[in-house]
């Protein structure tokens, strides 16, 4: 499973997940790494496989050490690696994926129970309005994500991310998380896989005289391949190369013209 899924699963559990669990998994290590997932002290409950029959069980800490009680075995002991809880941070997710579309008006506690706004960003002429909900699964869930919406000001176009879950909601859009991006486990970049704009349903404005339109799917490329040593070292070169990774992963995208890219590239060297 890929690091972005991964983060959408572990998401929707809505608590504490074990490093044991995921002992080996590249993509729960990288988020580890890059701090998606962070350290929340010592998990509530452990599932037990040591006897017939799988059961949970409390953790507990008794004489040093942790374990749990086991009808059939006892107090059964467990290692320190076993014990480590880890929680998704949400307002740092939040925060990253505002700065991956430049979004005005972030807010970096959630606006109510577990809705978030990750920000407004511009595509073409319009501002969409981006949401976050960890679950879409039942009507609960839904109800309390309406709930607060109505208590905001109505954005005419808005898109709400979520890890888990579709319900249907009249006059509103949602996305899965690892539809819309990325998440590259080496550096722990995000990266655009979809247009927020498009999925929300705002229109495409026309390309002629508007070579920024995709500089939020562009710039992020660019500082990908500064980061993992890609880029080339000449300007020009490296445009070019940024042009052809930009038509395959956009196919049909009208682009911007090669002095723009080339300006993307200057500044994205500045900056870093
Ligand atoms: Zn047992």
């Amino acid at each position: 499973m890929n690091a972005a899924s991964r983060l959408c699963e572990i998401i929707a559990q809505g608590g504490k997940v074990s490093s044991g669990f995921y002992d080996g998994d590249r993509s729960f290590a990288a988020l580890v790494q890059h701090g998606f997932l962070r350290k929340a002290g010592v998990l509530d409950a452990v599932v037990c496989d040591e006897c017939s029959e799988a059961h949970s069980a409390p953790v507990v800490y008794e004489q040093l050490d942790h374990g749990y009680y086991c009808p059939e075995l006892g107090l059964v002991k467990l290692a320190p690696e076993q014990v480590i809880a880890y929680r998704p941070d949400l307002p740092f997710l939040i925060g990253k994926l505002a700065d991956l579309l430049d979004c005005e008006q972030r807010k970096a506690t959630p606006l109510q129970d577990q809705t978030w706004r990750i920000g407004a960003f511009t595509a073409a002429h319009d501002k969409i309005m981006l949401y976050f909900h960890p679950r879409l699964q039942t009507e609960e869930d839904a109800r309390q994500l309406q709930d607060t919406l109505s208590r905001h000001a109505r954005s005419r176009w808005r898109l709400i991310l979520t890890c888990q879950g579709a319900w249907p909601m009249a006059d509103i859009v949602t996305a899965h998380l690892d539809q819309v991006v990325d998440l590259d486990p080496t550096t722990g970049a995000l990266r655009l896989l979809e247009d927020p704009g498009t999925l929300a349903g705002a229109p495409r404005a026309s390309t002629v005289g508007r070579p920024d339109q995709h500089g939020h799917l562009i710039k992020p490329l660019i500082e990908d391949r500064i980061s993992t040593g890609a880029a080339a070292t000449a300007i020009k070169a490296e445009a070019r190369a940024v042009k052809a990774i930009f038509e395959a992963a956009y196919p049909g995208k009208p682009l911007p013209s090669d002095s723009t890219l080339q300006r993307y590239v200057r500044a994205a060297r500045k900056g870093s």
